[in-house]
């Protein structure tokens, strides 16, 4: 855990949340500044910055976060779709240094996003 990251401190449950569902390794929790009418973060509990931050041999870990977003969509009742993002680094967008993806539904969506 990294002290001075806002998503450890979710996480760990010391920073406040909308939490919608939970692992032993993930927690997922509502986006405070929603892009559409359901936007969930699912992040690792383990402080981890990026896919560039994360080490080889992790990818378990990666599979379990795409389904728990998986989990995330069924539990929402998207069933006519939803997009999983994850911004990665700077140019991308990303804004919180703690991985996450974000799981967007609820409307049609455009491509390419912007
Ligand atoms: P990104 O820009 O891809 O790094 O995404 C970071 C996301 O975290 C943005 O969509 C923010 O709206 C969201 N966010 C920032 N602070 C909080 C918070 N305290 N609780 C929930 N979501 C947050």
């Amino acid at each position: 855990m990294s002290d001075d990251c806002l998503f450890c401190r979710i996480a760990s449950g010391e920073a406040e949340s909308e939490r919608v569902a939970e692992g032993d390794r993930w927690v997922a929790f509502r986006d405070v500044n929603p892009q559409a009418p359901t936007h969930v973060l699912v992040i690792p509990r383990q402080h981890v910055e990026n896919l560039n931050d994360l080490e080889p041999g992790r990818e378990e870990l990666l599979g379990e976060l795409l389904m728990a977003a998986r989990q995330v969509a069924e539990q929402e009742g998207l069933d006519e779709g939803y997009r999983v993002v994850a911004n990665n680094d700077r140019q991308a967008g990303q804004s919180v240094f703690h991985l996450h993806f974000h799981v967007l539904g609820g409307r049609a969506m455009g491509w390419p996003p912007g």
